[in-house]
């Protein structure tokens, strides 16, 4: 006897336990038994009931990843098996739910003819998350229970529903107040006092109808998912399969929703995104920070700089229920900064994102000073001031002054020398680079910054802080704009001279589009304020003909109205101007260029490529740790496509020897330095190597 699998007799209720930590995976090794042990219970006699519940802290949260792929994934029984054996028993069958009920442990649920869930259960189908949708009858199941509309939200954004709103929408039909087991026994025992009807969820049609008789709202929704999918083909899929639910008979929609998730699990985005889900727990793994390091306590911590990303840095602390202490250099901005937080937080009231009591609760954690002495018991300063080097080395030498021993010292620096300004301190093992992504409070990413002397225990406390803040940490070394903006600048690299030699700004953000990114970079410019790039080049002596002449123009991008595009009447749609057109015609005359047609293709490969090859650059520099540092970078913090799997794992798609020949024929064209190969994806490319299988 299998011990993943036990059973045991509460009078004529049969309680079978499942227990295959650590989260109850539906593992081939779990599925066995337990298709045996029903198909046993399920013709004794002296069994009137069963029950299904989990040991450890929960229910099946869902199917064994690690096995897809794998033989065993293919072996049956497979849990359509086990769903049409449950849903066929002669006799009731109760879901007893701790935890969180997830992908096939819903769906397994799903096809038990109750289910009963503790107060704190979570139950959702979170397969789009990894390029999929449910498999084993979740889209077909779902929408007879709790209603098309809500199943399609539930399925279509993978976030799972707490067990109040599942009780109310008919998912969980009784909640356990006491003792799950005994619960759920006694909830059998009810039932079957009570000669309840045993009603098959694939039998059940109320919901279905109602949706029938009025497709509208439906519909809508449908088309909403389309426009938002943005080239992944998981979610339309999915919708797909809930409006199947309604529109075929059962076992067609299940036929139907199994094709549609093999096809899925064998393309190339579930496996993006597959690779996405654990890159970014490999993240997490940071050379010489073994478990053995403990993170320094933070109690209480310091944000300098109360503009826009300190206001967000403080408010990313604060939800995370740490104390912060916002300095600025006058009352006046302190104010201001001030009245941004709470300004952001009632908008989240506004839109129910969060009560009014957890906007005050937050807000209280805030607290304004322009006295220095007022961090001297904060355990984590970060500082958000201008990005100027003679400043930021004057704010980190008087936190040297008042910061306790042992308070880890922070810079959300975007591109300076994290060494030259741990320098300027007497403690520079306590500093680190914490960089941010605008809005910090929205946005996931933070690159923890290593300098050459940062302590292992200092990285350790900011990857701690991370986690806290709820952000997806990654470690990455000193050079200038670290992984994502050094990328970021090869990306743009080329921008001007596709716009000299014929393509027009919306060409080329379509072709970025097109490949999935939610904005094109003259797009993105417009929104962030072309001044910032101008007035950077201007501090480096580099001139830029056509970014430079807009901004002689006073065109600024979205905030004068006007940029590389036209915003009318303060709206954010851009409007392609015909002005602009002509002064890239303009420029190109003067630089000699005859204009042509250019490719999407071309438009990526002379944006993308170089990016590919700038992160080669800085895995050979061992500014990254791995390949899948870099894409959880770019996923998380600049928006590539998750479809794709970030720019390391997209390449190997690609293929590395076309990129390496690629990138070749432009440097011969263009000389730009950022087309010259690395050498290691050279190496690669001759070795028939790839990024996401090289070892971590
Ligand atoms: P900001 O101009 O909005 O805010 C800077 C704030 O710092 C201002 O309120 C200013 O009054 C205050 N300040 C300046 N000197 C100070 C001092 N000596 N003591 C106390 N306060 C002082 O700038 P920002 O966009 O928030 O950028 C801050 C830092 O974050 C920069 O290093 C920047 O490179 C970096 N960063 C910015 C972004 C972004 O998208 N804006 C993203 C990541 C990192």
């Amino acid at each position: 006897m299998s011990n993943i699998v036990t059973t045991r007799l509460e009078g004529d209720i049969a309680v079978i336990t499942l227990d295959n930590p650590p989260v109850n995976a539906l593992s081939f090794r779990l599925r066995e038994p337990l298709y045996a042990a029903l198909e046993t219970l399920g013709t004794d006699d002296g069994v009137k009931a069963i029950v299904i519940a989990c040991a450890g802290r929960t229910f099946i949260a869902g199917a064994d990843i690690t096995e897809f792929g794998t033989e065993n994934a293919l072996k049956r029984p497979n849990l359509p098996d086990l769903c049409a054996l449950l849903e066929d028993m002669p006799k009731p069958v109760v879901a007893a739910i701790h935890g969180t009920a997830f992908g096939g442990g819903l769906e397994l649920a799903l096809a038990c003819h109750f289910r009963v869930a503790v107060p704190s259960a979570k139950l959702g189908l979170p397969e789009v998350k990894l390029g999929l949708l449910p498999g084993s009858g979740g889209t077909a199941r779902l929408p007879r229970i709790v209603g098309p509309e809500k199943a399609l939200k539930m399925i279509v954004s993978g976030n799972p529903i707490g067990a109040a709103d599942a009780a109310k929408a008919g998912l969980v039909d009784a909640i356990a107040e006491g003792d799950l087991g005994e619960d759920a026994v006694l909830f059998a025992k009810a039932k079957l006092a009570e000669h309840a009807p045993l009603v098959r969820v694939r039998d059940r049609d109320e919901k279905l109808a109602e949706t029938r008789a009025n497709t509208g709202g439906f519909e809508g929704l449908i088309k909403e998912v389309t426009r938002k999918a943005r080239g992944l083909e998981a979610p339309v899929m999915a919708a797909a399969a809930v409006r199947n639910a309604i529109e075929m008979d059962f076992d067609a929609a299940l036929k139907a929703e199994r094709d549609a998730f093999i096809h899925l699990v064998q393309g190339d985005q579930s496996r993006a995104q597959r690779h996405l889900f654990f890159a970014e727990r490999e993240a997490a793994k940071v050379a010489d920070v073994g478990k053995d390091v403990q993170p320094r306590q933070i109690k209480r911590a310091g944000v300098i700089g109360a503009g826009t990303m300190g206001g967000g840095i403080a408010m990313s602390l604060a939800n995370g229920g740490v104390p912060v202490t916002i300095l600025e250099m006058t009352d006046e901005a302190l104010e201001r900064g001030l009245g941004m937080i709470a300004k952001n937080y009632s908008v989240s009231v506004d839109r129910g994102s969060i009560t009014a009591d957890e906007k005050d609760a937050r807000l209280g954690r805030i607290t304004g000073t322009t006295d220095y002495a007022d961090l001297a018991d904060c355990d984590l300063i970060i500082e958000a001031v201008f990005e100027e080097m003679p400043i930021k080395k004057e704010v980190f030498g008087k936190l040297d002054a008042v910061a306790k021993p042992g308070a880890v010292l922070a810079s959300n620096t975007s591109y300076l020398d994290v060494n030259e300004i741990a320098a300027s301190t007497s403690r520079p093992q306590d500093v680190v680079g914490m960089h941010f992504f605008s809005p910090a409070n929205v946005m996931r990413l933070l690159e923890i910054v290593r300098g050459d002397k940062t302590a292992p225990d200092v990285l350790a406390t900011a990857l701690e802080a991370g986690r806290r803040m709820r952000k997806v940490p990654v470690v990455v070394g000193v050079c200038h704009g670290f992984v994502g903006n050094r990328m970021l600048s090869a990306r743009s690299s080329e921008g001007e001279a596709l716009l000299l030699e014929g393509a027009t700004p919306e060409e080329i953000d379509k072709a970025f589009l097109d490949f999935g990114w939610p904005m094109g970079p003259f797009q993105m410019g417009d929104l962030a304020g072309l001044d910032i790039g101008w007035r950077n080049r201007k501090s480096l002596g580099k001139t830029a003909a056509i970014g430079d002449a807009l901004c002689e123009m006073g065109r600024f991008g979205q905030k004068t109205g006007k940029g590389f595009y036209l915003y009318e009447d303060g709206s954010r749609k851009p409007k392609p101007d015909p002005e602009v057109n002509s002064l890239i015609e303009e420029k190109a005359r003067e630089a000699g260029i005859n204009r042509r047609a250019i490719s999407a293709e071309e438009i990526i490969e002379r944006s993308l490529y170089p990016m590919v090859n700038e992160g080669a650059k800085i895995l050979e520099e061992k500014i990254a740790q791995r390949p899948s540092d870099i894409d959880i970078v770019w996923t998380n913090g600049y928006g590539f496509p998750i479809g794709k799997g970030g720019p390391m794992f997209w390449a190997d798609l690609v293929g590395l020897p076309k990129i390496v020949e690629r990138l070749e024929y432009w440097y011969g064209k263009t000389g730009n330095e950022v087309f010259k190969p690395a050498a290691s994806i050279k190496q690669l490319a001759a070795t028939g190597g790839s990024f996401s299988a090289r070892p971590a």
